[in-house]
């Protein structure tokens, strides 16, 4: 049995910090292998969150009171986290939302409804996740622009020729994955913004799958926007962060009216908030948001340099494991990739892969991964989707392994 020979984390102390791992799933040690679709937290996320509400809880923005000021004074402590996180050069630029989805939708009914005209043009490409498609189509539709599709290769690399190809003046708003939650391809999505931004295009890119793994700087990228979910970054659920260049939200139309988004209200008249609060219409996800802020500072912890060079190291061990079992098949092989390993076993649905290995302790995900145009382009139902973070152990990719050849041995191979 080979091993990461050189590991980079001390992993074995990191999955003391995180309690759901010790757990047992049907009998078995877990085995978790599906932190794309949400990650495990730490106990100084699930503390930060028991501490708020048990010594700090109180609306926040409104009360004179002590314990409102706290409130306050975390919550928008908790924005400067993240601002320092992803390196944006103002907290006003990280407004709270609660998801990728949500920070998607809300740029393309404000900035995108306010910009685009008929027979302008959306670029994405063809392997996001519905969350960075549907509301392009949406929008598109509502003002009758149209939507531009960059294709990808046989290994799920984007064609950038075809990329450099369509983009046009006519191209309002370039839309990219940072990394694929289907393939796991880290896209370059910094000489990407660079070739939108010379024909005049926003950019937004949807970090969901990036932020997780990678160190972002939205400085360095110079991205118009940047979006990525909470949940996915060991924090809790229902909060998300969009960024937004501080000159673009400021000329952007407000989301969603309500409390907090306003600075003053008559029937006659409202005045709208300076950002982020104008887009944060009513009382946010305070608690969210703290314990965010407490996921990003345990990252920080750990170091994302040190997170991304471990995570190389067992992707690229997972795959040379995986690709020993007879009959699987690899769906994303790009040179630069990023935790994740999507599979199909020949002759066994993804379905039965998921639910045999579940009987084994591991937890991994089978469908289309709300990705099913990147299904249409690999010719598959569906894939078997192995996952990984920085807690997982090459010990558990072994057991993976293993695992799914007792699953040709139940579909007799
Ligand atoms: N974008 C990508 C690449 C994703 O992987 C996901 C979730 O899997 C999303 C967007 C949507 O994230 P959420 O459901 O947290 O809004």
């Amino acid at each position: 049995m080979s091993v990461i020979e050189r590991p980079t984390l001390d992993v074995e102390r990191i999955r003391q910090d995180f309690p759901i791992l010790a757990a047992k799933a049907r009998g078995h040690d877990l085995v978790y292998l599906d932190s794309a679709a949400t990650s495990q937290k730490p106990s100084a996320v699930i503390e930060a969150i028991h501490r708020y509400y048990a010594e700090q809880n109180s609306n926040v923005h409104r009360g004179l009171y002590e314990l409102s000021e706290l409130a306050t004074e975390k919550y928008e402590a908790a924005r400067a986290t993240v601002r320092s996180f992803i390196h944006a050069s103002d907290s006003h630029e990280i407004v709270f939302v609660r998801g990728a989805t949500e920070g998607i939708n809300l740029v393309a009914q404000t900035f995108g409804r306010a910009t685009l005209k008929a027979g302008d043009q959306v670029l994405i490409t063809a392997m996001e996740h519905h969350s960075n498609i549907v509301p392009w189509q949406m929008l598109c539709a509502e003002k009758g622009a149209l939507l531009k599709v960059v294709p990808i290769s046989d290994s799920g690399e984007l064609l950038l020729d075809e990329y450099a190809r369509l983009l046009t003046p006519r191209t309002r708003i370039a839309a990219l994955a940072h990394v694929s939650n289907a393939l796991g391809t880290i896209n370059p999505v910094r000489e990407m913004i660079e070739m939108a931004h010379s024909v005049g295009a926003k950019v937004l890119i949807d970090g969901a799958q990036a932020v997780p793994h990678l160190p972002v700087d939205v400085q360095d990228l110079d991205c118009d926007f940047y979006v990525f979910s909470g949940h996915k970054v060991c924090g809790p659920t229902g909060i998300g962060v969009l960024y937004g260049k501080a000159e673009i939200l400021e000329a952007m139309p407000p989301y969603q009216g309500g409390g907090d988004m306003i600075l003053s209200v008559t029937f006659e008249k409202t005045t709208y908030n300076r950002p982020p609060y104008k887009f944060e219409a009513g009382t946010p996800h305070i608690e969210g948001a703290i314990g965010l802020a407490a996921a990003l500072t345990y990252l920080e912890g750990v170091g994302m340099a040190a997170i991304a060079a471990y995570e190389k190291d067992l992707t690229a061990y997972g795959a040379e494991r995986l690709i020993e079992v007879p009959g699987l098949r690899l769906i994303g092989t790009a040179r630069n990739k990023a935790a994740v390993l999507s599979f199909v076993l020949e002759g066994v649905h993804p379905h039965d892969i998921g639910t045999l290995l579940d009987r084994q302790g591991i937890a991994i995900r089978a469908g289309h991964h709300c990705a099913q145009p990147v299904m249409e382009r690999f010719g598959v139902p569906a894939t078997a989707r192995a996952s990984l973070s920085f807690y997982n152990t090459p010990e558990e990719l072994d057991r993976l392994q293993e695992a799914l050849c007792k699953v040709n041995e139940v579909f007799g191979r």
